[in-house]
């Protein structure tokens, strides 16, 4: 693999944009990062001069239901991956979780198959798989098919393993598994989050205890913070140790309860998710999510009931939205895009930050942040059209 430089850009780096470095990628790793008279740019590197737009740490999105009008659960094989990778690659996501929501347990077994295959295959970006449900709690469902929810029982406990090659994120209801499942789960290699879970705030408190490692789209769908029972909400906030995904698409949580968090939590904890569906990346207008039919208008996917069923949101919007919300600077919300997930996956000594060493999962953006090139371990995944 021959050795790139990018040059006459904005570098992400120690939490600030920085004018005048540029970067040297070597074999997928990022070799160098000088002040651009030191860098090395003969007749082997192959330069890219960035005409003065930002260089940022790739984005890693930890719950990716769809996109490229393809949901994973219907296509839960290489080439459904494949499509969903590459729709979200145009905004920005270098890594992303393929994410399954309940379903039979061969499906979910088949998912876990098809994410192995994928990384074995080296599709770029696959870092694993997040099976979200069936293990939830049916009044807080949202639009998972309450048919398909089930308790988790010490007899599937014994027979679910992580997946081989990546990592295998597991979102459960702590109420909906026996005592002692989540730290079971979470000594298998598993990273358990609570998540679609009316559990009070001591059930909660006592799932963190057993190694529940984060909270899935905080606020949504779980028993909110209230005056004498704080809920999972309220366990999830009062937590510094745990992650929260957040969905920052404006329709799913109120920019103040973002605020909130985000004061709660700090900017190390939380993570922008997109909870994507099929019509990121493409120009569905509806599709069907298992048996209902969910209508895409003006950005927002409901089902025939009018329940929000996931976004059409994707990462450089949810960085946009999450800035515009919270007031925070760029720096701020591109780490809450990709160092805070890579961290929580255990991945922050790989990917998620522009340093010497890391992958070069790298996005180019102007400052209106339009995407224009996505970088994935060295190689251009993404080059706008324009
Ligand atoms: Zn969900």
């Amino acid at each position: 693999m021959s050795t790139l430089a990018f040059t006459n850009c904005k570098v992400l780096k120690d939490g600030r944009l920085n004018y005048g470095l540029g970067v040297t990628v070597k074999n997928g790793l990022i070799d160098d990062i000088s002040s651009e008279g030191e860098l090395r740019t003969d007749d082997d590197v192959d330069v890219y001069d960035l005409g003065g737009q930002m260089l940022l740490p790739g984005f890693i999105d930890t719950q990716v239901n769809g996109g490229g009008g393809v949901l994973f659960n219907d296509s839960a094989n290489v080439s459904g991956i494949r499509r969903i990778a590459e729709a979200h690659r145009q905004f920005g996501t270098a890594g992303f979780l393929p994410t399954l929501i309940s379903d039979e347990l061969d499906v979910v077994e088949q998912a876990m198959r098809a994410v192995d295959d994928a990384i074995e295959e080296g599709v770029p970006g696959v870092l694993g798989v997040h099976i979200e449900g069936p293990f939830l709690n049916p009044e807080r469902r949202g639009v998972h098919d309450s048919r398909k929810l089930k308790r988790l029982t010490a007899d599937t406990v014994n027979t679910l393993l992580p997946i081989r090659s990546g990592k295998t994120v597991l979102t459960i209801a702590p109420e909906a598994v026996d005592a002692g499942t989540i730290r079971e789960l979470s000594k298998k290699g598993f990273i358990v989050c609570a998540g679609h879970s009316n559990a009070s705030y001591a059930q909660t408190a006592a799932a963190l205890k057993q190694g529940l490692s984060g909270f899935t789209h905080l606020f949504n769908a779980m028993s909110q913070l209230g005056v004498r029972e704080p809920g999972v909400v309220g366990a999830a906030l009062d937590d510094p140790g745990s992650w929260c995904g957040v969905i920052a698409d404006g329709h799913h949580v109120n920019p103040v309860s973002l605020r909130i968090a985000y004061r709660c939590k700090g900017p190390d904890k939380l993570m922008l998710v997109s909870d994507a569906m099929p019509p990121v990346g493409s120009v569905l207008k509806q599709f069907r999510l298992l048996d209902s039919v969910v209508d895409v208008a003006d950005g927002v996917c409901r089902d025939q009931n009018g329940t929000l069923a996931g976004t059409a949101l994707d990462m450089i919007a949810a960085v946009r939205n999450f800035m515009k919300f919270t007031g925070i600077d760029l720096p701020l919300a591109v780490k809450m895009a990709s160092t805070n997930p890579a961290a929580f996956l255990g991945l922050g000594n790989r990917t998620g930050a522009i340093e010497i060493g890391k992958r070069a999962d790298l996005v180019v953006a102007d400052d209106d942040l339009q995407v224009s090139m996505t970088w994935i371990a060295g190689a251009l995944e993404y080059e706008t059209s324009e």
